[in-house]
């Protein structure tokens, strides 16, 4: 039996609705704004009960590592958004991918990752997975032959990112999905960069979704968090007691704080995209630019495949600077609105060179295979007006 007490929130609600409404459970003082339950355990109205609910003969909360009444509104909420049967939300974002990519493993399962990936997911794999005797093989995600070749033996998972950080390179979800069903794996999408928002991983054929809630979900800078999203008998069969045990739980605070932040998620997300899709254009057509990424637009080379998966060309732009990596500093130094930060997804628009921060440890060849040279910045747009943005970035530019 479920530890968890049943979702009412009806399905048929459309996406805004849900992200107000659903999953939300009252107290019995009937308050119209989600209960914060800061408690680390509960109570039992008797030794028989408690004796039950150990044993999972009877439904209830037992201790907030597994499960607390506002982290649930917001799993369950997350759920509806993303079309999943069920969630998990952890402590960070890295939290729920340590958790998808060692949960379900066992010694001698292979993992197919993409080289193109968030930096501590690229550690973790490095580090920990072969330490429990798991494989893994880097592949190019976005290209199709080397998902072929990797496929052709037993798969466990694949991840993947898309779009990628941070050139904003689309992966294919479908045709990935295929390959990795083929070789009996599941294909697990980091889909932060997109937001549950503009990109519905699973209607694309994936099995798991994970996030980092730090992100777009809370996009105020307020606090970190994550989740795991999939099947309801596949989170119960591998990922539960492993959630459960080792300890990767959501504070019930920050599940609140998260929680408000998905009622405002479809609004945030929606502007800061149109921003971006304006910024985008007017960085395309200033004489400082030598090249602009965005996913909205026709020239990004993959422009096909994320207007396959994505609704819009979503809130972050990497672009290149004609003078290379001094440029580049001397744009960031020169902002006066946009802040320096390695942050993403916020109401506050954020600037960074990924080949210097984020992307340092990668080697000279990981970098280049991923087509990141020291003269790309990546813009994550915000909520504030986009012609201040664009006066900000203008004035920077023009040094
Ligand atoms: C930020 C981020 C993470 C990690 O999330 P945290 O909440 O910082 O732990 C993972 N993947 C991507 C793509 C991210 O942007």
């Amino acid at each position: 039996m479920s530890e968890l007490p049943p979702d009412e929130t009806p399905r048929r609600l459309r996406p805004a609705t849900l992200l107000v409404r659903g999953g939300t459970t009252r107290s019995s003082w009937a308050e119209t704004s989600e209960a914060l339950f800061l408690t680390s355990g509960f109570a039992y109205p008797s030794a028989e009960s408690h004796a039950a609910r150990m044993a999972g003969q009877e439904e209830g909360y037992i201790y907030s590592r597994f499960a607390n009444p506002t982290v649930r509104m917001f799993e369950e909420r997350l759920a509806l958004l993303e079309g999943a049967e069920d969630c998990r939300a952890t402590a960070s974002g890295m939290a729920a991918i340590h958790t998808m990519l060692t949960a379900p493993c066992n010694p001698g399962d292979r993992i197919v990752a993409a080289k193109q990936l968030f930096s501590s997911c690229v550690w973790i794999l490095k580090n920990v997975c072969p330490k429990m005797g798991v494989e893994v093989e880097w592949i190019d995600a976005t290209d199709l032959s080397a998902w072929r070749q990797a496929c052709s033996r037993p798969v466990r998972l694949a991840l993947v990112e898309t779009p990628t950080n941070p050139m904003l390179d689309a992966i294919d979800l479908a045709a990935v999905a295929e390959e990795v069903h083929r070789a009996g794996g599941e294909l697990v999408v980091d889909n932060v960069f997109a937001s549950p928002i503009l990109q519905k991983p699973l209607q694309h054929g994936a099995d798991w979704v994970a996030y980092s809630a730090t992100k777009h979900i809370d996009g105020q800078g307020r606090v970190l968090g994550g989740a795991v999203l999939g099947r309801r008998k596949a989170i119960e069969d591998h990922i539960q007691q492993y959630y459960r045990h080792t300890g990767p739980a959501l504070s019930p605070f920050n599940a609140w704080v998260l929680l408000k932040g998905l009622e405002t998620l479809d609004l945030r997300v929606r502007r800061m995209a149109a921003n971006a899709e304006l910024i985008a254009d007017f960085l395309a057509d200033h004489p400082a630019i030598e090249s602009v990424r965005y996913p909205g637009r026709t020239d990004h080379p993959h422009h096909e495949i994320h207007k396959r998966q994505m609704e819009t060309g979503g809130t972050l732009i990497a672009f290149s600077l004609k003078g290379g990596k001094d440029a580049a500093f001397s744009c960031l130094n020169g902002l006066k609105l946009i802040d320096i930060s390695n942050n993403l997804g916020d109401a506050k628009s954020l600037i960074t060179h990924p080949a210097t921060t984020t992307h340092r440890t990668l080697t000279d060849e990981e970098r280049s295979a991923i087509g990141l040279t020291d003269a790309w910045v990546r813009l994550s747009v915000g909520l504030e007006d986009p012609n201040d943005l664009i006066e900000d970035l203008d004035a920077a530019l023009k040094g």
